[in-house]
């Protein structure tokens, strides 16, 4: 028997194609598939990068060369010509509301449709970029309105969007118009059929207009302050969906509590840390111990130990790591590569004598008997510790009695592996590291699933690494400096901010790219050094293969992008070069600049950029502060953190940020409003408080937002 079925309605015309919306073609949909707009939904959702502001029209007398500027005006003689090269020119003079001539006029290539639609004396509004040509002034290629006309390219904030070859900018902007305005002649337009996720009360308590609303001025902004109005209530739906979503999962691995207890004594905890080749700092100690009270309870641990690069986090991972395995539970320790993962090993194996815990290495050269042999072990429980990537741990690896799954650099990932594990039937204690610096704020509403311990301190003793911000052209004294560097034993990084090679497409790229460097240095003034070349393109394994000679001593330089490993101790490298500096966030900087240091030698950090001495954010990076014993050191990477913001301040909130190039589409996690955090933190409380499953009518639709994002990053 066959059952009747209907066809599926779309709920709206939201999820409709794209061809639906007035004035949309064929032609045109398939470009939008190239920015993945499909549905009018998607189109709506397709926000401006940013705005030219033409709100306000100039008298002609006033035009000048060089800017995009609008006017209103009365349209002369147009005129229409073959150009030489065939293509067709329409040139219109334009005259005072007055009708007195002036010296300005407007040019443009192959727009038949000018000529037909306007007439000598029309009065228009003109927007664009004015040039001088041969007497006078002329707007080139500029938007042109009816000036009783809606103002959609001319005369307002003028959206401009991310575009594909083909696609234009005009034709984006009167789509958008189109889904926000209506068709002529039709009452409503589709924007108003997007659903409000945030509940009505939270968004009176809270000022926020409807996402309609919002979504309107974003792309159509009446004026700056209601696009800031707008973004900010979009931004607050954004983040109360992923609140709910945190503050949901944190409430379910509290609530299904069965972690093993792992205790420790306090004479076991003092032996271990006497037989340490260094005493802990405070912070360590710190740290330590709320781990240590985590570990005690049967709630899971969900912790964050957050630290600087080199403020010695693996030796607060490995103390509980100690205590795990002595009360009788297994621990994994997952590094994102397998370099890492062996110098993890090794640190390991170091801390410990003969008779400690049993500890191996899984890795992608362990053979295939061999590894067997440890999935074997692991599974009985003879074996007490894995260390290994992410990748060979989580596959099909079964443990007799894991009690703590430790995951260096890659908190996001960390978090993914508890429902891996529950998968199995285990859920063990979870210790994530970072040395990326997470503000406060931050840390306490976006990671609110998480505790976080900080480790504030360097260990004593730690040489600063000087640092100096110079211009390309100081280069040619920088390379012999560094061949005496090398001479002396030592090694180098030389950081640049692309790849380059055939498939590069940044027209920026010449000058910065690694290849081109590395070619240019080994031919010209670091010729007879051992150059290695490191970046993203290269598969995985070479790019290890290449990182453990440098670190082994068989490469003098390595000329490199920003996959320079996270954490890897090359203690003969001194020097790290970055070029064009300019282009890399001070975090970046930061962490690039931990790459060195790490051995008993003076470390050297040298950042080349064009324009050097204006940049207060370079400038940053060689700023000193008072520490605890008010001697100067360098500012943290907390202290930088919150420089960055600081200096960048709240004006990029017209950036760029786009969606699809980051996780979540408004707000921009490196410059996030703590108060929007703050507020959309509390109002997810209220509402879990409430309605814990999120089961209540008013709140459907924030449930099925809650659920999509935990499908969208398989996190759950
Ligand atoms: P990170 O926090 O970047 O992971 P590591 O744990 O790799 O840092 O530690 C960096 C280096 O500092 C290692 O060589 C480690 O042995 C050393 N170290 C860690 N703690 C201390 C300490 N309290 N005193 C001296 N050296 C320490
Ligand atoms: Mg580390």
């Amino acid at each position: 028997m066959t059952v009747a079925r209907a066809p599926r309605l779309p709920d709206s015309s939201l999820d409709l194609p794209v061809t639906r919306l007035w004035g949309v073609g064929a032609e045109s949909a398939k470009l939008f598939e190239r920015l993945e707009i499909r549905t009018i939904g998607d189109l709506l959702w397709h926000l401006p990068r940013r705005y030219k502001d033409y709100r306000t029209a100039l008298p002609l007398a006033a035009v000048r060369a060089g800017a995009e500027q609008t006017v209103e005006a009365v349209l002369g003689k147009i005129a229409q010509r073959r150009t030489r090269s065939g293509l067709l020119l329409t040139e219109a003079e334009l005259l005072d509301a007055d009708g007195t001539p002036s010296a300005v006029r407007a040019s443009w290539f192959g727009k038949q449709f000018i000529a037909e639609r306007f007439r000598e004396g029309a009065v228009v509004r003109l927007a664009g970029k004015v040039a001088f040509q041969g007497r006078g002034l002329v707007f080139q290629q500029p938007a042109m309105e009816p000036a009783g006309a809606a103002a959609i390219h001319t005369g307002r904030m003028v959206p401009v969007y991310k575009l594909t070859e083909g696609l234009k900018e005009g034709q984006v902007r009167r789509f958008l118009h189109t889904a926000i305005e209506g068709e002529a002649g039709r009452a409503s337009a589709v924007v108003g059929e997007l659903p409000d996720l945030v509940p009505a009360d939270t968004r009176a308590r809270h000022g926020l207009p409807t996402i309609a609303q919002a979504l309107a001025q974003v792309h159509f902004p009446n004026a700056p302050e209601d696009l800031f109005a707008a973004r900010r209530a979009l931004g607050f739906q954004e983040l109360l969906v992923l609140q709910l979503a945190l503050g949901q999962r944190r409430a379910r691995w509290t609530r299904s509590a069965k972690a093993p207890v792992l205790h420790a004594s306090d004479a076991q905890v003092a032996e271990w840390t006497r037989a340490l080749p260094f005493s802990l700092t405070a912070a360590q100690v710190r740290s330590f111990g709320e781990v240590r009270g985590d570990l005690a309870r049967t709630v899971p641990m969900s912790r964050l130990l957050q630290g600087d690069v080199g403020s010695g986090k693996t030796v607060v991972a490995a103390l509980a790591v100690r205590i795990a395995v002595a009360a009788g539970a297994q621990a994994a320790l997952m590094a994102p590569t397998e370099l890492l993962a062996e110098q993890h090993f090794r640190s390991l194996r170091g801390l410990w004598q003969e008779d400690g815990p049993s500890l191996e290495l899984l890795s992608s050269s362990t053979g295939a008997a061999r590894k067997r042999e440890i999935l074997a072990r692991l599974g009985d429980g003879s074996l007490d510790i894995i260390v290994g990537t992410h990748a060979l741990v989580e596959d099909n690896v079964t443990f007799h009695r894991l009690g703590l799954s430790i995951v260096d650099e890659q908190h996001r990932f960390g978090v993914r592996q508890r429902a891996t594990f529950r998968e199995k039937g285990q859920d063990p204690h979870l210790l994530l590291t970072t040395a990326t610096p997470i503000p406060q704020t931050l840390s306490q509403t976006l990671y609110r699933d998480l505790d976080v311990s900080v480790i504030d301190e360097l260990p004593a003793g730690r040489q600063p690494i000087r640092t100096e911000v110079r211009e390309p052209d100081a280069l040619p004294k920088v390379w012999p400096w560094l061949r005496e560097r090398v001479a002396a034993g030592e090694q180098a990084f030389i950081v640049c901010p692309r790849i380059g090679g055939d498939d590069d497409d940044d027209d920026d790229a010449r000058g910065v790219a690694a290849t081109e460097i590395a070619r240019d240095l080994e031919r010209g003034p670091l010729a007879g050094l051992r150059i290695g070349l490191l970046h993203g393109r290269l598969p995985a394994k070479e790019r290890d293969e290449r990182m453990r000679r440098f670190a082994a001593g068989q490469l003098d330089v390595l000329v490199a992008t920003t996959v320079v490993e996270v954490g890897i101790d090359v203690p003969r490298a001194t020097v790290m070069i970055v070029l064009s500096a300019e282009r890399f966030g001070l975090a970046t900087l930061h962490q690039l600049r931990g790459r060195v240091g790490r051995g008993d030698q003076r470390s050297f950090c040298v950042l080349v950029s064009a324009g050097a001495a204006e940049s207060e954010r370079l400038r940053a990076m060689t700023e000193t502060k008072r520490g605890a014993d008010g001697a100067a050191v360098p500012l943290d990477g907390f202290d930088l953190a919150r420089r960055d913001l600081e200096i960048r301040g709240a004006g990029e909130f017209l950036g760029e940020r786009q969606h699809g190039s980051n996780e979540l589409r408004i707000v921009d996690f490196d410059d996030i409003d703590p108060r929007l955090l703050g507020d959309t933190g509390a109002e997810a409380d209220r509402i879990l408080a409430d309605d814990p499953d999120l089961v209540l009518p008013d709140h459907a639709r924030l449930a099925k937002a809650v659920g999509d994002l935990w499908d969208r990053y398989a996190l759950a």
